[in-house]
């Protein structure tokens, strides 16, 4: 959404194409907290307010699913499930990553009850309570530690022996008082009980014109029934863990469960398109700092290049950069301006009489005398 606020701004027309906007805080049930200026708001009133913003700025949406995309031709066509063929010179891909999940009974059920995968964003909800963390890569130890500084307890499940995460993550959390670590532990299910009659009830505005939300009847709010909208709105209350080893069966008492088993990036569509990070499969390789991905003209943004951070503010810096780049790499191809494009493909057919090899061919890029960017536009460095 950033990325089409800049991008709109400059003029460029970016068509927004998605199923449902605004990922992983539309879906948020509960206030955004850690968004700077933002308080008191929910996820999807964030992103009804971008949204507005980029509309106001001429962004257009396409509410779709890309299926694929060629780019072995100039422009680009993004095949669409709905709107059908749809042609453009470049491309950002800005389709975030989803969590894992286990499941298990409970999980689905619980979610926004108690049930949450960005300790983050959730887990100052439960300052003062019990909670359970499954996972033993580094976003569980993270997740592990930012929870064990507010509340009274971090049961930490893993299913082996051993962390896979960092060895200075690992150690920090072993050495935690607050963590109890179990080892070869599975999580069978999640236990829910009534949030109570006496509930802090939320209503959720998609209007950004209207207050996000409204509290009624605040005698008793738990922590746990944020973002319930009913009465009798189940919240977690336990969870049941296997011994792998033994096969013994426990159950403990616990107020929310974070599962933070990794993220699966929305990328399966640039298969055999762009170059995936080796080191983090599924994530879109980009160049350095950059949002520039291997294919000149299609960038990445936000969590689909982002195996580290992935939070709303940090995504919404990188679609920004991410228009920008785009911004400059239209310009510097005299593309996205009708005028210069016809002036090129003139002087491209002009040159073309000429000279049949395509050494020399006219380059809008060289023309504008702009700076090149190292290692990104090898094709395009070859006519020159
Ligand atoms: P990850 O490294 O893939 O770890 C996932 C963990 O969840 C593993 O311990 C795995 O168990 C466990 N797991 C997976 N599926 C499970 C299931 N069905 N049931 C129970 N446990 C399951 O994912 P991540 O922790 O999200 O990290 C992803 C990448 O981001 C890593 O490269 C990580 O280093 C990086 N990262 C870096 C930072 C940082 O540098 N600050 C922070 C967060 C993440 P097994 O070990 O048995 O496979």
């Amino acid at each position: 959404m950033s990325a089409a606020i800049y991008a709109a701004r400059a003029g460029l027309s970016p068509l927004i194409i998605a199923p449902s906007m605004g990922g992983q805080l539309q879906g948020k049930g509960v206030d955004v907290e850690n968004y700077p200026a933002l308080s008191n708001v929910t996820g999807p009133a964030v992103i009804a307010l971008m949204r507005h913003q980029a509309a106001g700025f001429g962004a257009a949406f396409e509410d779709d699913w890309v299926i694929s995309i060629d780019a072995s031709k100039r422009p680009f066509t993004i095949k669409t499930n709905l709107t059908g063929d749809i042609e453009t010179h470049s491309i950002i891909v800005a389709t975030g990553a989803e969590s894992k999940w286990l499941g298990i009974p409970g999980e689905y059920d619980l979610r926004g009850g108690g049930v949450s995968s960005c300790a983050t964003c959730d887990g100052f909800l439960f300052a003062g309570r019990e909670v359970l963390v499954v996972g033993g890569g580094d976003t569980a130890m993270e997740d592990a530690l930012v929870l064990a500084r507010t509340s009274s307890k971090v049961t930490l499940v893993h299913r082996r022996d051993s962390f896979r995460a960092s060895k200075v993550m690992a150690d920090r959390v072993i050495d935690h008082p607050v963590i109890d670590i179990k080892w070869n532990t599975t999580l069978e299910e999640i236990l829910g009980k009534s949030a109570g009659a006496q509930q802090k009830q939320r209503t959720i505005h998609n209007n950004a014109d209207e207050p996000e939300e409204e509290d009624v009847d605040l005698d008793s709010p738990t922590p746990a029934d944020a973002g319930s909208d009913e009465v009798g709105d189940k919240v977690v209350s336990g969870a049941i863990l296997k011994n792998v080893v033994t096969g013994e069966t426990t159950e403990i008492k616990v107020d929310a469960v974070f599962v933070a088993i990794g993220h699966t990036p929305t990328t399966s569509f640039l298969e055999g398109i762009v170059e995936f990070d080796p080191a983090h499969p599924g994530y879109v390789k980009t160049v350095g700092t950059s949002t520039y991905t291997s294919v000149p003209g299609i960038f990445a943004a936000g969590d689909v290049a982002d195996s580290i951070y992935r939070q709303a503010i940090t995504s919404a810096g990188s679609g920004a950069a991410a228009a920008l780049d785009a911004e400059r790499w239209l310009s510097e191809e005299g593309l996205g301006n009708e005028a210069a494009e016809l002036e090129a493909e003139l002087m491209r057919e002009l040159m073309d009489d000429g000279d049949t090899s395509g050494e020399g061919a006219y380059n809008a890029y060289e023309d504008a005398g702009g700076r090149r960017m190292a290692g990104v536009k090898e094709s395009v460095g070859a006519e020159l």
